[in-house]
C-alpha cells in the first residue's frame, strides 16, 4: 500500500531517470558517435571510405595519417591513446601491434562472413581488408615466356645479374620470406634468399616502382614488386614516365604451379584501450562490405577481401590466379625468422 501511496512519486522519478538518461545519451556521444583512426593507409585512400561510413551510420572519423611509427605511438600513449582503430598497409604491422599486445579481440558475424578464415586473426585481433599478390615483373623482351614462373626461378643461375628488389628488410620482402619459410622450412628459405641475393644485379635499394624502372632502363630483367602498382604506374597522369615503365614489363604471378603466389593484406584492428569498440567494429564491418571493397577495388588497384566484389578492369585484365593458401597468421609467426635469415645472408650488402 505504501507502493500506491507513492505511486506518483515513483512515477515522476522514473520519468526524471527517462530524462537523465537521455541528457547522458545526447552528451556522452562526443565517444559513441565518433571513432578515431591512425591510419597507415594515405588520405586520398581512406578519405572516400570514411565519408561514405560517416554517412550511412552518422559516426564521424577522426583520421590520423602515420605513415611510421604506429607501435611506437601506441606504446608510448598507453591507456590515453585516443586510437580506437588502426589500419595497416601490410600484415608486418597488424602481427607486430598484436604481439605487443597493443589490440584487442573482437568478434562479428559479419566480419566473420566477410572476410575468409585465411585472412584474418583466429581470435579476432586483426581483420584483412584488401589483398594483394606479390609477383614478379619481368622485361618484355629480354625474359622469355616461361623462363620465369616460380620464386624459386629468381635464384638460379640463369637469373645471374638480371635480378633487382627492395630491400631484404622491408616489410613486403620479409612477408614473402616467411611465406617460404611456412612452406619449405628454414633451410630452404635461406638457400632462396642467398641464390637471390647471388643474381642480384644492384644492391637492393628503392620501392617497389623504382624496380620496375629499373626494368624499364635496362638495369635489371626482373624483379619483386605487389601487383597494384602496375595499375598505379599505368594510369599515373602525375608523373606519366611511369607509364612507360609499367608497359616495359609482363607481370607474372608466381608459383602457379605450384602452391601460388604470396599475398599479403592491408587491415583493421581495434586498440586494447579504445574509448568506443562498438563504434571501431562498426567501421571494419563497413569497411569489409560491398561499397566499402567496390570503393577500394576501384580506387587502388588491390583485390577486395570479400567475396564476389567486382575487381578493378585492369586488375581483372592480369587474369585470375591461384594464391598461397596458408593462412596468414600462421606466416606472419616467421617474420622475425625471416628478417634473421636476412641478416645471415647479408641480403642487403
Ligand atoms: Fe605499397
Amino acid at each position: 500500500m505504501s507502493l500506491n501511496k507513492n505511486n506518483k512519486a515513483q512515477k515522476t522519478a522514473i520519468i526524471l531517470l527517462g530524462i537523465g538518461a537521455a541528457l547522458i545519451a545526447a552528451t556522452a556521444p562526443a565517444e559513441a558517435r565518433e571513432v578515431n583512426l591512425y591510419s597507415e593507409r594515405q588520405p586520398f585512400l581512406m578519405k572516400p571510405l570514411l565519408d561514405a561510413f560517416s554517412k550511412a551510420t552518422g559516426i564521424k572519423v577522426r583520421m590520423v595519417y602515420l605513415k611510421k611509427g604506429m607501435v611506437e605511438r601506441l606504446r608510448a600513449e598507453g591507456a590515453n591513446t585516443p586510437a580506437d582503430l588502426i589500419l595497416t598497409a601490410d600484415i608486418g604491422n597488424l602481427h607486430n601491434l598484436a604481439k605487443a599486445g597493443l589490440l584487442q579481440k573482437s568478434s562479428s558475424l559479419v566480419l566473420e562472413a566477410n572476410v575468409p578464415a585465411k585472412f584474418h586473426h583466429p581470435d579476432g585481433i586483426w581483420y584483412g581488408l584488401t589483398v594483394r599478390a606479390r609477383v614478379i615483373f619481368a622485361h618484355k623482351d629480354r625474359v622469355r615466356p616461361g623462363e620465369v614462373m616460380s620464386y624459386a626461378d629468381l635464384a638460379k643461375p640463369h637469373m645471374k645479374g638480371r635480378v633487382c628488389v627492395r630491400s631484404g628488410k622491408h616489410m613486403y620482402n620479409i612477408s614473402l620470406l616467411a611465406s617460404i619459410i611456412a612452406a619449405e622450412g628454414e633451410a630452404a628459405a635461406t638457400q632462396w634468399a642467398k641464390g637471390v641475393k647471388a643474381n642480384l644485379a644492384r644492391r637492393p635499394q628503392g620501392n617497389d616502382r623504382a624496380q620496375i624502372k629499373a626494368v624499364y632502363h635496362g638495369e635489371c630483367d626482373v624483379v619483386l614488386a605487389n601487383t597494384y602498382y602496375m595499375g598505379k604506374m599505368a594510369t599515373n597522369e602525375k608523373s606519366p614516365v611511369q607509364k612507360k615503365w609499367a608497359a616495359s614489363a609482363n607481370l607474372i604471378f608466381p608459383n602457379q604451379a605450384g602452391r601460388g603466389a604470396h599475398v599479403n593484406i592491408s587491415g583493421a584492428g581495434i586498440t586494447k584501450h579504445s574509448k568506443n569498440k562498438a563504434g571501431a567494429i562498426k567501421l571494419i564491418e563497413f569497411l569489409s562490405g560491398n561499397s566499402a571493397q567496390k570503393i577500394y577495388a576501384e580506387g587502388n588497384f588491390e583485390y577486395p577481401v570479400k567475396k564476389g566484389v567486382a575487381l578493378h578492369p585492369m586488375v581483372a585484365s592480369w587474369g585470375s590466379f591461384k594464391a598461397d593458401q596458408a593462412y596468414l597468421s600462421l606466416i606472419a609467426e616467421q617474420r622475425a625468422l625471416a628478417a634473421k635469415i636476412m641478416d645471415r645472408v647479408r641480403f642487403n650488402n
